[in-house]
């Protein structure tokens, strides 16, 4: 047996991973890729084959694979103090650095930064902030939280919950009750027949109006959303959205987290996706872009809305008692601070906006007229094909067919890595954002020629 197969063996046998069929894979069924090394918006596997990263890892190696710069900071600060917590007041430079940043370059009136490892944590520590602060404010049944249908927080109990697509919950016993869903602004699906864009907003305005007003605003506590929605199918909102959304939640004084773990840190053009639609959250959750995930680090930052509640209530309570082992983590706030620099010094935010607006552009010309293309979408660097069975009626595939996974084997059987998203035929494309253009006409010329093959399947 070979070294390699040794090592797949050895993963079969032990390793549970993350959406994977648990038989199928420890039976041997399905791929067990090894990857090796990563270098630019490519990875190489240990069978020698070479991959183009269309999906820049989850959506998170925003600076691109193999960056020895990032790798040296992360170096020499394992050499200088490679670990100590920041419980009770102790902290390192890298991590006071970069608090001062992120609270300077976040959208809306920024105050502090809890840190965790993942948009997961963070997302689970929003909902507990969201539930100290009511508290505070003597407003104990203000707890529930909107999120919106296809919307992705994570996968922990909260986030999960928060998590808009059922098949994130099956079998697990969520969501918790205190979480419910409102509807999401995509346009192509969720709009009547001649309704614009604006008009569809102003309706799904009205309808989160309407639930907050139906749930009981004093136990409504926040909404939480991702600027573009992200795994339930990188989706831009309808244009007004976020416009007619924010009033609403003012008038109930209901919290607005802005979900940024995808959008932050350039993806979609602008520093964070709040930016981009002049959102004002109150509390913001980064992961992914914020150290590029060379090193594990997420962000819950905090408005002075709740900061303030939160700091009077010190008095009352004493220490604010919520926190990892790892918040902090010196290896983390290195990394990103040296992340962040990439991403200002080298603008990947505006190479996101031109790359990422040239890809699309070539993936409209290259499918978009095909009869099974119901929409070609994206903004910045983030976009997506979606396949239907009848363009004219909107009909979606019949989901045995499985043709997002089919067309992303296909991708991947030419060297190119994409996602079939899990809700509806989607084929996704997230690449780091130092894509070039060059880079961008080899992902166009593999999704046509698999797009070809698999349409001759199936017609
Ligand atoms: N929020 C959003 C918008 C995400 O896309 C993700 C992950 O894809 C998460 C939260 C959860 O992050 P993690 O997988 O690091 O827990």
């Amino acid at each position: 047996m070979t070294a390699l197969d040794t090592i797949k063996e050895m993963d079969r046998a032990t390793v549970l991973h993350p959406f994977t069929h648990a038989k199928d894979f420890a039976a041997g069924v399905g791929d067990c890729y090894v990857v090796e090394t990563g270098s630019g918006v490519r990875i190489r596997g240990a069978d020698g084959s070479q991959l183009i990263d269309g999906f820049g890892g989850l959506y998170c190696v925003n600076v691109g694979y193999g960056r020895s710069e990032v790798a040296e900071a992360i170096s020499e600060q394992v050499h200088k103090l490679a670990y100590f917590h920041s419980y009770a007041g102790h902290t390192t430079e890298a991590l006071a650095t970069l608090s001062d940043r992120l609270v300077k370059m976040a959208p809306g009136r920024m105050s502090k930064v809890f840190y965790g490892l993942s948009g997961s944590d963070a997302n689970e520590t929003q909902a507990k902030l969201v539930w100290y602060y009511n508290n505070l404010r003597g407003k104990p049944k203000k707890k529930k939280i909107l999120s919106r249908e296809r919307g992705y927080h994570g996968c922990s109990v909260i986030s999960g919950s928060m998590t808009g697509m059922s098949f994130y919950h099956d079998y697990m016993d969520l969501p918790l009750p205190i979480v419910r869903h409102a509807g999401v602004p995509h346009h192509y699906w969720g709009a009547h027949k001649g309704e614009s864009e604006e008009a569809f907003s102003k309706r799904r305005a009205a309808e989160l109006d309407a639930q907050i007003e139906a749930e009981g605003p004093d136990t409504v506590g926040a909404f939480i959303a991702e600027p573009v929605l992200g795994t339930g199918g990188l989706t831009p909102p309808s244009a007004g959205y976020w416009d007619a959304i924010q009033p609403v939640l003012k008038k109930h004084d209901v919290l607005l987290i802005a979900d940024e773990v995808i959008c932050g840190f350039g993806r979609i053009g602008t520093p964070f996706g709040s930016h981009r639609f002049n959102i004002e959250p109150d509390l913001v959750t980064c992961a992914k872009g914020l150290t590029s995930a060379y090193v594990p680090m997420s962000a819950a930052i905090i408005g002075e809305r709740v900061w303030e509640v939160v700091r009077d209530g010190a008095d009352k309570v004493g220490a604010f008692s919520h926190g990892y082992t790892y918040s902090g983590h010196p290896l983390g706030a290195a990394a990103a601070n040296v992340c962040l620099d990439i991403v200002e010094r080298e603008d990947l935010a505006g190479n996101a906006e031109r790359v990422g607006g040239y890809l699309l552009e070539q993936l409209r010309k290259a499918v978009g007229d095909y009869e099974l293309v119901g929409e070609v979408r994206g903004i910045g660097m983030l976009a997506a094909v979606e396949f239907v069975a009848d363009r004219q009626a909107k009909r979606r595939f019949d989901p045995a067919l499985k043709v997002g996974a089919r067309l992303s084997a296909e991708a991947r059987r030419r060297g190119l890595i994409t996602r079939a998203m899990p809700h509806g035929d989607i084929l996704g494309f997230a690449p780091p954002l130092v894509l070039t253009p060059g880079d961008a006409d080899e992902i166009v010329a593999i999704v046509k020629a698999s797009v070809d093959t698999v349409v001759d399947q199936l017609t």
